[in-house]
Formats: C-alpha cells, structure tokens, sequence
C-alpha cells in the first residue's frame, strides 16, 4: 500500500462569499462509481480529515490544470484504486459557490476491479447498495446531496440524433455533398463536451451523453467516429430513417428503463412517434446551443 500523501497545486483552503472555508484553490471534485450489481462505491474517511469518521466519495482539491472529470479521476485512484483509465463518466453534480465549486461526478467502470484504500485518507472504500446509504455517518455536504444523487445515479443520457433533418437545418450548401455534411455533424457531436442538463429539462448539471447518429440515403455510408472524447455510433438505415430512428429509441428504452432518452429532430410526425415511445425530443436548434455552448 501507498502511504506518500499526493500533493497538487490546489492544496489550500478557500474563504467562500458562503462564509465558510472550503478545501481546494481551484475547487473540489470527487468521483462517485456506481454498479448496478453492486451498488455506489463509498468511502469511510480517515479520521483525522475534515469531517473524518464519515463517509463520502473520495475527491479532493483540483489542480491548476484539471477540469473536474480530471481532478475526480485522478483523486478515486490514488484513494481508491479505481481505475481511471476505464471510468466512463456519465453525469454530474456542481455545487457553485462562485468563488469555489465542488463537482461530483457519476461514472461507470467497465472494467471488474478490487476498490481498496490506496493511501492514508481512506478507512475503508466499500460498495453500499443505495437503500443502506442513509444509514452511515455521512460526510455533511455529500448527505445533502444524495437525494438526489440516488435519483439519477444509475441513468444515462442517450442521444438519438436525425441526421438528415439536423443537416438540413441549416441552408449552408450540404445538398452539394450529404455524405460530407453527415461527416461534419458526426465530428461536432463527438467533439461534444458534456452538455447542460437544464437545456434538456434534465436534473444533474450536466451529461456526458451516449450519441447515436441515424444516417439515411447518402450519408449512409461515413466511417464510425474514430476515437473521441464522446463515442458516436452510426447507425445506418437501409431505408427510412425515421423507422430506425423509432427502433433506436424503443431498444434504449426497454434494455435500460429510465435512462433519459433524447431523439433530436424537427419532424413533427417523428417527435410524436418517439414521444409515444417514452423519448423526449428537442429541434436542431437546441443542439447547436448544446455543441457551440
Ligand atoms: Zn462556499
């Protein structure tokens, strides 16, 4: 085991317009993994740390250079061993002081792993099925949140996008090369960053969406986004786009109930056809405010 306290940059402490002091120059993030197997990965705190004896995420302050999904990344392996290369963030939480912020970040691990306390702010690293939760010690500011953490934890967000209607969307000559306009799209969305839940009437503060592109007559022959910050998957129609488009939604929604499923389109007769499916459904302008935020 590892005893070497890790430093970064952003070890300090924050005099908040709040009033109080919080951990973290550049603010705080902590990584919550969950499983459904399993439950959410907890972690009981060494007792000498800040609220210690409780339990909570492991986290820690951000450095100068990291983005919260950074910061939490690196933070779950040095206290927990969890292996950031294979953790697949899915949604967060900011807590926005201003003048700090703390970011709990939801992620799966697809890979099997043996969580244990990799360095002397863990006690203990434990899975806790959901409904045990409420009952330990926990940290002040994670029990605050875990309602609704608890809520969403498991849910992703998948976005279904009509290729065809968003690229023709916008009169900017894609008639000349459909193949090439789909392309273009299918790079934008795998560039995507997380995107806003309240943009798509979503709790969490924001999503790292799983994007299905559903191409059709031309355009349906582009190559898979090669690897990316956001996997795209393109899904090819051999004839209308719209029937795969409403098959897309109805295998999201029966293989994982309630994960918030997202069709993009401006077809009236579709939005109906995949609201009836249990999708919600937003225009092509919403995403653009989505993708150039
Ligand atoms: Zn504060």
């Amino acid at each position: 085991m590892n005893h070497i306290r890790h430093r970064t940059d952003g070890d300090g402490w924050v005099e908040c317009v709040c009033g109080q002091r919080h951990w973290g120059l550049y603010g705080s993030a902590g990584l919550m993994v969950v499983d459904p197997a399993h439950g959410v990965l907890l972690q009981h705190r060494a007792e000498w740390s800040h609220h210690g004896g409780t339990w909570g995420i492991p986290g820690g302050a951000r450095a100068s250079d990291e983005n919260a999904l950074a910061g939490a990344k690196r933070e779950a392996e040095e206290e927990a061993a969890i292996p950031a290369e294979h953790v697949q963030p899915t949604h967060a939480w900011v807590e926005d002081h201003g003048s700090w912020s703390y970011t709990t970040v939801i992620a799966t691990c697809d890979v099997p792993f043996d969580p244990y306390p990799s360095d002397p702010e863990s006690l203990d690293i434990a899975w806790v099925a959901p409904d045990d939760v409420d009952t330990l010690p926990l940290h002040p500011a994670f029990g605050k949140l875990w309602p609704s953490i608890r809520e969403q934890a498991f849910r992703e967000l998948v976005l279904v996008v009509d290729a065809a209607n968003v690229v023709g969307s916008r009169p900017d000559g894609w008639w000349r090369d459909r193949a090439g306009a789909a392309e273009k799209l299918r790079d934008r969305l795998s560039g995507a960053q997380p995107v806003p839940g309240a943009q798509l009437g979503l709790p969490a503060t924001y999503w790292w969406p799983r994007i299905h592109l559903v191409v059709e007559g031309q355009a349906r022959n582009i190559d898979a986004a090669a690897a990316a910050p956001v996997p795209v998957t393109v899904e090819r129609a051999p004839g209308s786009g719209d029937d795969l488009i409403a098959a897309v939604v109805q295998d999201a929604v029966m293989r994982r109930p309630g994960d918030h499923v997202v069709v993009v389109t401006s077809d009236r007769e579709l939005r109906g056809r995949v609201e009836d499916n249990g999708a919600s459904t937003v225009g092509p302008r919403t995403l653009d405010q989505l993708l150039d935020p």
